[in-house]
């Protein structure tokens, strides 16, 4: 196949009209600046003004994930371009919403992750339109909210937003390509005691002495977790206890210790064995601390791996449109979590620019980098329609 042409110039106007709609994350504050509701709606204009068939669904109040649908005209796969419209804080940054362009990169939140990968979308269906290419399945790209908060976006889209059989997450990997990363949970655990005045200690029960004993078997606990076989991609599963927090002042016996714990889990571990494997350090705690009164909070955060076999059909065919485009081509796991676990089907991730410039204050992705990106999608959709 021949150079596919690439229309810059709408390129950049694309992402340039992105990074001016600040959608910076509230993450969990009831507002802030930026709301992604207008990134939303641009986006869906966007999506509309190129004829897609327009879907959107309210996640949180005010909140949506838009897309857009090409329909094929056969039974092949239904192909998913995903992307999240929010970005991270803009604390400390220099005009963080006024898109620069300098020596062949563009600056600017939001411009490498992950709004380059939205406007490479963009392009793909220019062409696909442009060419009047006849696809067997549908295309169907999507912008969901909060992947860097708590992911609302992506889960609600994978459980009510259409069916798809393979997807592509343009987070930033400069063209190479993830197909699996570890999931994160994230859970607190907490210790009951009884109050009484700190001049009477044996009237009450210490809850953050009790806290210690838990400590101690969490210790062990973490100590295990490191040591199990690792995962050929995602390497080893990781326990930590991150938080803690107990107690009112220092005159009165603590009623209550509570911890926040991190664990990174490999494919193949589930939040609810982590759950199982939570209590039973519990319980071994408890054999020190007879009175040991707890409970493990239900996950504030519970996101699962990422584990895309090698031989599906959606990763066959990014790799070769990678061979094609760049010229090689290097899988890999991906460091952080991402919302690829949550589309309920084949996904790899694979987009322009690079993750260390992603949450810096000097935020930016290579021209050059978004086109390739652009190429290899349109050649990884236009072979998952031969291969059906
Ligand atoms: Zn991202």
């Amino acid at each position: 196949m021949s150079k596919i042409e690439i229309d810059r110039d709408q390129l950049i106007a694309d992402l340039s009209a992105m990074i001016r709609s600040a959608s910076v994350n509230t993450f969990g504050a009831p507002s802030g600046i930026g709301a992604e509701a207008a990134m939303a709606e641009l986006f869906e204009a966007k999506l509309r003004s190129l004829g897609l068939e327009i879907g959107s669904h309210e996640v949180v109040s005010g909140r949506r994930n838009v897309w857009g649908t090409l329909k094929g005209i056969g039974r092949g796969p239904t192909i998913l371009l995903a992307g999240h419209m929010d970005t991270v804080g803009v604390e400390g940054y220099a005009d963080p919403f006024e898109p620069m362009v300098k020596d062949g990169k563009i600056y600017g939140r939001g411009s490498c992750d992950m709004k380059a990968g939205l406007a490479a979308y963009l392009e793909v269906i220019r062409y696909l339109r442009r060419t009047d290419t006849p696809l067997s399945g549908d295309v169907i790209v999507v912008g969901v909210i909060d992947e860097e908060h708590a992911m609302a976006g992506s889960r609600h889209f994978g459980l009510h937003g259409p069916k798809v059989d393979f997807a592509i997450v343009a987070e930033p990997t400069l063209l190479q390509i993830s197909t699996a990363h570890k999931g994160q949970m994230l859970t607190t655990i907490r210790t009951k005691g009884l109050a009484a005045h700190s001049s009477m200690p044996d009237k009450g029960r210490n809850a953050i002495y009790h806290m210690g004993a838990v400590l101690g078997a969490l210790q062990d606990y973490a100590d295990d977790v490191s040591k199990r076989a690792p995962d050929a991609i995602c390497g080893s599963p990781s326990f930590s206890v991150g938080m803690i927090r107990g107690g009112d002042n220092a005159c009165s016996v603590p009623d209550f210790c509570e911890i926040d714990v991190d664990r990174r889990t490999i494919p193949g571990e589930t939040s609810a064995v982590v759950m199982k494997e939570l209590h039973s350090a519990m319980a071994s705690a408890k054999t020190n601390a007879l009175e040991l009164e707890y409970e493990i909070g239900t996950p504030f955060l519970d996101l699962p791996p990422l584990d895309t076999q090698a031989d599906a059909l959606v990763t066959k065919s990014v790799v070769s449109a990678c061979k094609a485009v760049i010229g090689h081509v290097d899988v890999s796991s991906f460091p952080g979590s991402t919302d690829a676990p949550n589309f309920g089907c084949p996904t790899v991730i694979c987009g322009p620019g690079n993750l260390a410039q992603c949450h810096s204050l000097n935020e930016y992705v290579a021209l050059d980098q978004i086109e390739d990106a652009a190429r290899i999608y349109i050649h990884a959709i236009l072979s998952m329609q031969t291969e059906t």
